[in-house]
């Protein structure tokens, strides 16, 4: 074997190695852990298991290509650019039908090793003419990827990005070479320019995708640590944190901040007249009353057991108390269903205005004194907060 043939398997050898080590970090990834991520990681892992295999057989036959070895190679590479497609879909929607139940994947497939055959039987010299439809099609198929890349098309992660230029570096690539195999029929040539390439991309779409499903396991415990279980709102650590920083923007740029908390009257009789979870079920829907009631820019948070909490920025104690009269109304209108028995429910509002003058401690013990006072007076009542006197705020 010449100088030339030893570099190119060397190249060869370091290209499988690569894609190899790269399928073996998807096995490791903390994010495993997590369901509905494991099928993406498998496709990606698929992706750098198919490209190995496809390096193999391409060097195995190398020097003398017969059939046989280009079809695999064929096949093996649109594969791995198929899954890596469906890795990315895959990790925007959990539920989209699997890879092998694509017909389009199919079609492609069996036209591909169709063009494949067909060309090595009719052109002796069809080498330059089965690569471009080989690396066409995969560009085809990388085009198509870019699409579902990013998640959030308004915040776009860092992981996301190298991944989108990995995939963008491979088309390119694949016109590089096409070029390259158009100027010079030098297989030296052609064959550093395809392995340096390919060795980018591993790089970039492996620390792309490994940095987006780590952004996700972030995301997710993130979520996970500042969210109800139960009904699926904010919890006590958000919003204490969130509102401390909240209430000094609102007091550097000067505009009002409002409270209401609010229970639900006479739960314990709920669970104890219609069982925990007939008790849960109202828990959701009142959590959904207040959550439909208030805007985009509200915190609503569960305080505690039946007991719940929402911040409104740039409200003041005439619009709060609006607000929380409509909750109270369309509390007093559920019928929470539980396999034939329905219950109703009402609760209680304490409202109160930031001063800018006390803690967020403080005027939470101003929204209490008020709700006490709702319930105090028979509850089922929107009570605003007064420094000098209580004033009872129910709006007919
Ligand atoms: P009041 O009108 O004075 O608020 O009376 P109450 O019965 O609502 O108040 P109390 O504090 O005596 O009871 C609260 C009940 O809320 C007791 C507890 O079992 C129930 N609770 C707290 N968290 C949950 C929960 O997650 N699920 C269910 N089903 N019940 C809960
Ligand atoms: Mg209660
Ligand atoms: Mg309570």
């Amino acid at each position: 074997m010449n100088y030339s043939n030893q570099a190119i398997v060397s190249y060869m050898a370091v290209v499988v190695l690569l894609n190899l080590l790269a399928s073996i970090f998807y096995i490791y990834t903390p994010a495993r852990r997590i369901h509905a991520m494991r099928v993406s990681i498998s496709y990606f892992r698929s992706f750098f298991l198919l490209m190995a295999s496809g390096f193999v057989v391409f060097g195995l036959a190398f020097p003398k290509t017969e059939p046989i070895h280009s079809v695999l190679t064929a096949a093996f590479f649109l594969t791995a650019f198929f899954c890596l497609k469906y890795g990315f879909i895959v990790r925007q929607n959990p539920d989209h039908p699997p890879l092998y139940k694509s017909k389009f994947f199919y079609l492609n497939l069996i036209a591909i090793i169709a063009i494949n055959g067909f060309l090595f039987q009719y052109y002796v010299e069809s080498h330059l003419m089965r690569s471009a439809a080989l690396t066409s099609n995969c560009s085809i198929i990388s085009i198509l990827t870019l699409k579902y890349i990013h998640k959030d098309k308004t915040s776009k992660k860092y992981g996301e990005s190298l991944a989108t230029l990995g995939v963008l570096f491979s088309i390119f690539c694949a016109m590089a070479m096409l070029l390259t195999l158009n100027y010079t029929q030098d297989i030296f040539t052609y064959f550093s320019v395809f392995m340096v390439s390919q060795s980018l991309i591993a790089i970039l779409i492996l620390g792309g995708s490994q940095a987006i499903f780590l952004s996700d396991l972030a995301d997710l415990y993130y979520q996970e640590s500042v969210t109800d279980v139960l009904t699926g709102l904010y919890n006590r650590r958000f919003f204490l944190r969130q509102s401390e920083s909240l209430l000094k923007f609102a007091e550097r740029h000067d505009y009002p901040i409002s409270i209401i908390l609010c229970d639900i009257d006479y739960f314990k009789r709920v669970n104890d007249n219609y069982g925990h979870e007939h008790g849960d079920k109202a828990l959701i829907a009142f959590a959904n009353v207040l959550k439909e009631s208030s805007r985009e820019s509200d915190i609503t948070a569960r305080f505690g057991g039946e007991e719940f909490i929402i911040l409104l920025p740039k409200t003041d104690a005439k619009g709060a108390t609006v607000l929380a009269e409509r909750m109270r109304s369309a509390t007093e209108s559920l019928s929470i269903t539980n396999g034939r028995k329905t219950v109703s429910i009402t609760a209680s509002f304490g409202v109160t205005t930031f001063d800018h003058t006390n803690s967020i401690d403080e005027h939470i013990k101003q929204a209490d004194t008020a709700l006490y006072l709702a319930k105090s007076r028979g509850r089922n009542q929107v009570v605003l907060h007064d420094a000098s006197e209580a004033i009872n705020a129910s709006i007919e």
